[in-house]
């Protein structure tokens, strides 16, 4: 890719960047307080936003109104947020829309299933609404990059980091990171989509091809590898604990 190309490729990259205004959110939860905040938080930021209390109703405004986003509970009565979230992602229609959980401390177990159902990230009770609002318009950020291109061939602008995946090359300044080719993947795949949580077994399905071979131990040494070689961008990849590993997000 020339040059030009490649600035070209990145300016389409950053032209990303959202027009959150009038997206519909639908939140799914029991506790009215909690509702209330959320409700509050995301309408004074610009957001539509439909409030319910139950799982099933949840599964039935999700899949009548189509929300942008789902902010989702997942200790509800009835159906449970886990079970909310294998239903939207497997009935087409629902598939597409983002889910971001509220969970509670010591939830970390359900934060790796929800994730693995294909959620898309979560947030932990207690929460500021400045870390609510940064999660929810991550997501749509994300899903609207995803959207618009074929993320898979952008070159990634980190800064004085630099992500080609055409030609597998990673340079920090003028210098060229000497990478494996697993090692590329990994930090291609978390960096494609930065502050995006991957759990260890989503990474060994991507990066691995889901080798049963490959165990959550060797993700945790290639990590290690891979952020020794990265220098002082190595602590950009982020070890969310009891969950797995995100690139750093520059909110
Ligand atoms: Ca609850």
């Amino acid at each position: 890719m020339t040059t030009t190309a490649l600035q070209a490729n990145m300016k389409a990259q950053r032209r990303d960047n959202i027009k959150t205004g009038r997206a519909h959110l639908l939140i799914v939860e029991d506790e009215q307080d909690l509702r209330d905040l959320l409700s509050y938080n995301l309408e004074k930021e610009g957001f539509r936003a439909t409030a319910v209390e139950t799982g099933e109703q949840g599964l039935l405004k999700a899949a009548k109104d189509r929300p942008d986003l789902v902010v989702l509970d997942l200790m509800l009565p009835g159906i449970d947020g886990l079970e909310v979230c294998r239903s939207l992602k497997s009935d087409k229609d629902t598939a597409d829309i983002p889910i971001v959980m509220v969970t509670a401390k010591g939830e970390e177990a359900d934060i790796v299933a929800g994730l693995e159902l294909g959620a898309d990230d979560y947030i932990t009770k207690p929460f500021s609404p400045r870390v609510l609002l940064a999660r929810v318009k991550a997501v749509l950020r994300r899903k609207q990059a995803v959207g618009s291109t074929d993320s898979d061939d952008h070159a990634i602008d980190l800064g004085d980091m630099i992500i080609i995946p055409e030609r597998h090359e990673v340079r920090i300044g003028e210098n060229r990171v000497d990478l494996t080719a697993t090692e590329f993947k990994l930090l291609h795949l978390l960096a494609k989509r930065p502050g995006r949580v991957f759990t260890r077994q989503q990474i060994i399905t991507a990066v691995h091809g889901g080798m049963s071979a490959v165990t959550d131990r060797s993700v945790d040494v290639q990590v290690v590898t891979l952020r020794r070689k990265l220098g002082e961008r190595g602590s950009d990849i982020e070890t969310v604990r009891g969950v797995g590993y995100r690139y750093r997000d520059s909110w």
